[in-house]
């Protein structure tokens, strides 16, 4: 026991340093979709996340958001527990045929306006599960998808970057917000 209080004393922590953080860009980025949200709904923005079907991996740089390092509730950007709040439905992984009819439900008890924005590259097309028997195809097979966000899995700043390109899309008029 004493061995290892001493260990723990001389060697240097096994968790990894954090990332340097670029405030300032962080601040602009997330500002600038709360200000555009104001702007499109005249309040904050409400996010509900569904996996879909993905392997966690998009989920994992989504929750980072909510953590003490990007904090982007700050910005007045929230995650809800219901469809029934949600301004955005953030969607991952590819939509297994097991997923499909909830994806649907959630997406008819979202209320109007809403967006459907889907996160990584197998919410695109499947990605690396397409093809599975278990997987219906990517968002769009289910949902008309408004934004795709492409990576695998993509960080926190392109997921913030695809919030401000699609409130500043639908801010455009009706058409040239679709197109
Ligand atoms: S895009 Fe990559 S990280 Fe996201 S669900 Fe697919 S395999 Fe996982």
């Amino acid at each position: 026991m004493r061995k290892l209080l001493f260990e723990s004393l001389i060697r240097s922590p096994l968790t990894e340093r954090p990332p340097c953080a670029d405030e300032a860009a962080l601040v602009e980025l997330a500002g600038a979709v709360e200000r555009a949200a104001r702007r499109r709904l005249g309040r904050s923005l409400a996010i509900r996340e569904i996996d879909a079907g993905s392997c966690n991996g998009c989920e994992l740089e989504i929750h980072a958001l909510n953590n003490a390092f990007y904090d982007i509730e700050r910005f007045g950007i929230r995650f809800v527990a219901s469809p029934r709040h949600a301004d955005v439905l953030l969607v991952t992984g590819p939509v297994t045929k097991n997923m499909r009819e909830a994806l649907d439900r959630t997406y008819r008890a979202t209320p109007d306006p809403k967006w459907v924005v889907a996160v990584g590259d197998c919410a695109r097309d499947g990605g690396c599960f397409a093809g599975s028997y278990a997987v219906a195809g990517g968002v769009g097979a289910v949902l008309p998808v408004d934004l795709h966000i492409p990576g695998c899995p993509p960080p926190p700043a392109e997921i913030l970057k695809g919030l401000l390109a699609l409130l500043e899309r639908a801010a455009e008029p009706e058409g040239a917000a679709r197109a």
